[in-house]
C-alpha cells in the first residue's frame, strides 16, 4: 500500500497525546473496530511517556520509537472558562509542544505529521460559513487568544517545513468534539462534557441545571469517534500541507440551549434549566464549512448528534469514578 509521500512498506505511527478524548478514540477505531491494517504499528503516548514541553524529552521518545508517520494531538486544552483565565499558559504550552514535536519528527525522518488546529482559532470578525484559507485572515476571539495563535503557527511550521523540505506536514481542523474519555471538568472542560458532569450532579443532588451564558451562541459538535475515523483517512490518503476542515455540516450548528435540552433529554433530568447571563458567552459562533472534506468523501456520513450524545452520557454515568473530571 502506498501512502502519501511516496512511502511504502511499514509503517509506524506515534500518536502524541494518545491518553485523551481524541487520542483514546482513536485507540478505539484501530483497535476495537479493527481499522488498524497489518503494515502499521500504532504507539499511543500520554505525558507519562514524556513531557513534549521539553524538548530532550521529546526528542528522546521519537529517538526510541522513530515513527515513519505521527499523528499529533498533545495539547493543553480546555473550554472557554479556563482558555479566558490562563490565556498565556496556552500560549507557551502548546508553542513549545507544537515546536518539540515537529522538529522532532523532522529530526527522526518521519514522513507524515498530522497535526491539530480547531475552528476556535478562526479570526473572530470573518464572513460565514469559515473555509481553509482563513486561518490567518484576522485576530481570533480575545477569550482563547494564546491558544488560537500558538495553533495557528503550526500552518506556518507545515508551511515552512514542505518549502525548506519538502516533508508533508499537515493539520486537521476539527470542530467542538465530545465523546467518552472527554475532560469533564465543570471548571476547565469544554460546554459538553461540562453540561453532562452538571446535569448528572444536579439530578443527584436534586437541584436546577446551570447552564452558563445565554444559551445564544452556536456550535457544530462532531462525535470523537467519528472524527477518529476521519484521522486514520488523511494519514493514509491525505496528501495536502494545507489544512482540512473536520466538521459536520452547517446546518447540523445548534445553539448552546438546543445543546443543554439535548443533555437534559440524554439523561432524562427532570430539574428546573437556568441560565446564568453573569457568565459570559464567548465567540458567538465559527460555523465551518466542509465542503473540501466533501470534494474529498462525498458519501461521508457522521453519527446522529442525539446518539453520540446518548452515548457518551451512557459512557460517563457508567465510568463515572474514573472520568477525567
Ligand atoms: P485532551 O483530552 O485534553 O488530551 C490531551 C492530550 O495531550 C493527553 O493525552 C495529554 O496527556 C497530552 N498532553 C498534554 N500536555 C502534554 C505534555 N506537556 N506532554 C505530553 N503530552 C501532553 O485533549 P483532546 O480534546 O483529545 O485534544 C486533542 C487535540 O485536538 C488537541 O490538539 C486539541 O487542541 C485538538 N482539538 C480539540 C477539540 C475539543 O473540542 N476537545 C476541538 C478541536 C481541536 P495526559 O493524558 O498524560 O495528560
Ligand atoms: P468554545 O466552543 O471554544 O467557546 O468552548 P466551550 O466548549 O467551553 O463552549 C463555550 C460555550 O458554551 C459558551 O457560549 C458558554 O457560555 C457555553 N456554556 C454553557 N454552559 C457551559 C459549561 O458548563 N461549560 C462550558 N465550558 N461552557 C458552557
Amino acid at each position: 500500500m502506498e501512502y502519501p509521500g511516496g512511502h511504502t512498506g511499514a509503517v509506524k505511527v506515534l500518536v502524541t497525546g494518545g491518553s485523551g478524548l481524541v487520542g483514546k478514540a482513536i485507540q478505539h477505531v484501530v483497535k476495537e473496530d479493527g481499522q488498524g491494517r497489518e503494515e502499521e504499528e500504532w504507539i499511543f503516548l500520554s505525558s507519562k511517556d514524556a513531557n513534549l514541553m521539553n524538548m530532550e524529552e521529546t526528542r528522546a521518545v521519537f529517538q526510541k520509537h522513530k515513527p515513519t508517520h505521527v499523528i499529533h494531538l498533545a495539547a493543553m486544552v480546555g473550554g472557554l472558562f479556563k482558555n479566558m483565565r490562563v490565556n498565556l499558559d496556552f500560549w507557551r504550552n502548546n508553542v513549545f509542544i507544537n515546536d518539540n514535536v515537529l522538529q522532532a519528527a523532522h529530526e527522526v525522518g518521519a514522513v507524515k505529521v498530522v497535526s491539530c488546529l480547531s475552528t476556535c482559532i478562526f479570526p473572530d470578525k470573518t464572513t460565514y460559513p469559515i473555509d481553509e484559507t482563513m486561518i490567518h485572515n484576522g485576530p481570533p476571539h480575545q477569550s482563547n487568544f494564546g491558544y488560537s495563535y500558538a495553533k495557528r503557527m503550526i500552518d506556518v511550521h507545515n508551511r515552512a517545513c514542505f518549502q525548506q523540505y519538502g516533508h508533508c506536514y499537515t493539520a486537521v481542523i476539527p470542530t467542538n468534539v465530545f465523546g467518552p474519555h472527554d475532560n469533564f471538568s465543570v471548571e476547565d472542560g469544554h460546554v459538553l462534557p461540562g453540561l453532562i458532569h452538571k446535569t448528572y450532579l444536579a439530578q443527584k443532588e436534586g437541584k436546577p441545571l446551570v447552564v452558563w451564558g445565554s444559551g445564544t451562541p452556536r456550535r457544530q459538535f462532531i462525535y470523537s469517534l467519528d472524527l477518529a475515523r476521519l484521522f486514520l483517512w488523511v494519514l493514509r490518503e491525505y496528501n495536502e500541507v494545507d489544512p482540512i476542515i473536520l466538521s459536520v455540516g452547517e446546518e447540523e450548528e445548534v445553539s448552546i440551549k438546543e445543546a443543554a435540552e439535548a443533555v437534559v433529554k440524554s439523561l432524562d433530568f427532570q430539574g428546573e434549566v437556568l441560565y446564568d447571563t453573569s457568565k459570559s458567552d464567548g465567540q458567538f459562533k465559527k460555523t465551518a464549512s466542509n465542503i473540501k472534506l466533501l470534494r474529498y468523501l462525498p458519501n461521508l456520513t457522521f453519527t446522529p448528534f442525539t446518539q453520540a450524545l446518548k452515548d457518551t452520557c451512557d459512557w460517563f454515568v457508567a465510568n463515572y469514578d474514573t472520568a477525567r473530571k
